[in-house]
């Protein structure tokens, strides 16, 4: 159970970070609601849940500033009997959100402890609807496609078109960040037949991308 004071921490989150930014989608506010960020923070940094800002999980990696995930979970645009993959599982919060909106839900991640605890995580939480698998996500999960939404929670150097004309059901959505290790733009990418219609949401700042479709392990441009 939470206490009042992070309920408190959480209902000011969403009205100052989300709401007032112009995020009224109710079904995205109402999974924000029933998620609890502190949850997947590690233990010393728990007070830094709801800031405004992404923060570190370790291995490098960050969990995304709350505004993001609610834009990208909007732009998204899933509907409750969705397939839905997501690649960078990272701490497993974006997951959980998109547990509660979608009917299923395969989350690849290549960092295998980010990924155990994850996966502990959203069993704490009793989320049942998740998938989740070891690996480079910008193969897809073959045996699961094609899938209806794609949501990439890492900065892709182009559009992993390769995925998404084969994994990507026609007429699906996919939301990720394009763009250099520096900025990237957050992009909204409508499949229709071979077509990808891209319309740009916003710039951003993710971590890499790594992988097949991404970029190297090694590489520093
Ligand atoms: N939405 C997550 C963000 C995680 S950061 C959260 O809010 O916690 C992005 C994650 O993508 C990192 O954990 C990183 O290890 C992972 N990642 C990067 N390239 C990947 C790839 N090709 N396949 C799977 N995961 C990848």
């Amino acid at each position: 159970m939470s206490s009042v004071s992070e309920l408190t921490s959480l209902e000011q989150m969403i009205q100052q970070q989300v709401v007032d930014r112009g995020i009224r989608e109710t079904r995205v506010l109402e999974a924000l609601r029933q998620v609890p960020r502190e949850r997947f923070f590690p233990a010393g940094s728990r007070d830094e849940a709801y800031a405004d800002r992404a923060a570190p999980i370790g291995h490098g990696q960050t969990i995304s500033q709350p505004y993001i995930v609610a834009l990208m979970t909007q732009r998204l645009e899933i509907e409750p009997t969705n397939r839905v993959l997501e690649i960078g599982t990272g701490s497993g919060y974006q997951t959980a959100i998109l547990a509660h909106l979608a009917a299923e839900i395969y989350s690849i991640e290549r960092v295998k402890p980010l990924l155990d605890e994850a996966f502990e995580r959203l069993m704490e939480l009793g989320i049942r609807n998740v998938h989740l698998q070891l690996g480079d996500g910008t193969m897809g999960w073959p045996q699961q496609a094609p899938f209806d939404r794609i949501l990439i929670a890492a900065g892709a150097p182009q559009l992993p078109r390769a995925l998404l004309l084969n994994q990507l059901k026609d007429g699906g959505i996919a939301v990720l960040p394009v763009g250099t290790q520096e900025e990237q733009m957050l992009v909204q990418v409508k499949r229709n037949g071979h077509e990808l219609a891209q319309s740009e949401i916003c710039p951003c700042r993710f971590v890499k991308l790594i992988g097949q479709e991404g970029w190297a392990p090694e590489e520093k441009v």
